[in-house]
């Protein structure tokens, strides 16, 4: 897959307090990116597209360069202990991306250049949970790997926790242009988890993403590269035919990971929900869409935050459950599932 170029970048003003701002103003002014100003990276104005399906998509080709003001963390469960704040959006357009009801009606990619600050305030929730180790999770809000070879944010997030005791880094990723981390002193501290699918349900929802295949490949790669590596199966659908397109993803994983990978594995597993806001916005987005959301066919179930979510019903669960359960068990024998929701 190509890599992401942004069809127009943003820059706040206080970007440019930082070398990472500059030093990204004269990369994209080389790369010849329009580049426009904005008063806060919260509200940008001048994003073409009258249509819901157009706004999204001219936002997911805007680049936003911004100071990240309030470094509170919010927590980041199940995963993690809190988020790193990097990066928001991606180029991608998964038709189920959470993102799109969290960011809004324009996506935009954003990515904050004062990195220092962000790190000072990891170091702090270090000190403070010590000494317990505290895990944050960088890719909360984002897919950061996109952006990754305009700015090394990732780069030296994994430096940094690369040369620290008592924190740990784990970001995930759909995309493939890992290259520039494989050098970058990770210290075992990075868990680098890609985020796989159904070869079908790929093709079908995750638009402008690489392949099943390709990410596998990268995957191999950052397993040779000696990080622990980690995968998300999400979201898991059933539909005609679902165990024998499962199957396939772990045959072709297993086939494809070095044994080194095997020591220290993780599978995390999601199964489809939508709330009624999310549904709204992807028929909004995509008309056309041949997502499962029929409400008759789920359960439904009340969240964390007060929402209701549309669930399989818990026989349907249970058939997930054993089945990629008993596929990670004869795969990988080694491996953890973490969670299955
Ligand atoms: S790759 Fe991830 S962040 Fe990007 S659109 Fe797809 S689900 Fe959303």
């Amino acid at each position: 897959m190509s890599r992401f170029v942004p069809v127009r970048a943003f820059f706040e003003p206080a970007a440019f307090d930082y070398p990472l701002g500059r030093e990204l103003h004269t990369r994209l002014e080389a790369m010849k990116i329009p580049i426009l100003s904005t008063g806060s990276h919260n509200r940008v104005t001048g994003i073409p597209g009258k249509i819901p399906g157009e706004a999204y998509r001219e936002a997911k080709q805007t680049l936003v360069v911004g100071v990240r003001k309030t470094v509170d963390f919010s927590p980041c469960k199940p995963s993690a202990h809190y988020q790193l704040p990097l990066a928001t959006s991606c180029p991608g357009m998964c038709e189920y991306c959470y993102l799109a009801t969290t960011l809004g009606k324009r996506p935009y990619l954003r990515v904050y250049v004062n990195i220092e600050d962000v790190l000072a305030k990891a170091s702090a929730h270090m000190a403070e949970h010590a000494p317990a180790i505290t895990v944050f999770e960088g890719a909360a809000t984002s897919d950061p790997v996109p952006t990754e070879y305009l700015t090394g944010l990732l780069a030296k997030t994994i430096e940094f926790f690369g040369g620290q005791s008592l924190g740990r880094f784990r970001f995930v990723t759909k995309h493939t242009d890992v290259d520039s981390l494989l050098t970058a002193r990770h210290n075992g501290h990075t868990r680098f988890r890609f985020s796989l699918n159904a070869a079908r349900i790929i093709r079908d929802y995750e638009h402008a993403t690489p392949s099943l295949e390709e990410r596998i490949a990268a995957a191999s790669s950052v397993a040779r590269a000696g990080y622990p590596l980690g995968f998300i199966v999400a979201p898991i659908f059933s539909f005609s035919g679902w165990r024998s397109e499962y199957e396939v993803l772990f045959k072709s994983l297993a086939n494809a990971l070095p044994d080194t990978a095997r020591r220290d594995l993780t599978f995390e597993l999601i199964t489809h929900r939508f709330t009624k806001r999310a549904k709204a916005n992807i028929n909004a987005i995509f008309p056309k869409t041949t997502l499962p959301m029929a409400e008759e066919d789920r359960t439904f179930k009340f969240g964390q935050f007060g929402y209701g979510k549309y669930v399989y019903p818990a026989e349907t669960m249970n058939e997930i459950k054993d089945f990629m359960l008993s596929q990670i068990h004869s795969h990988f024998p080694g491996a953890k599932a973490e969670y299955l929701v």
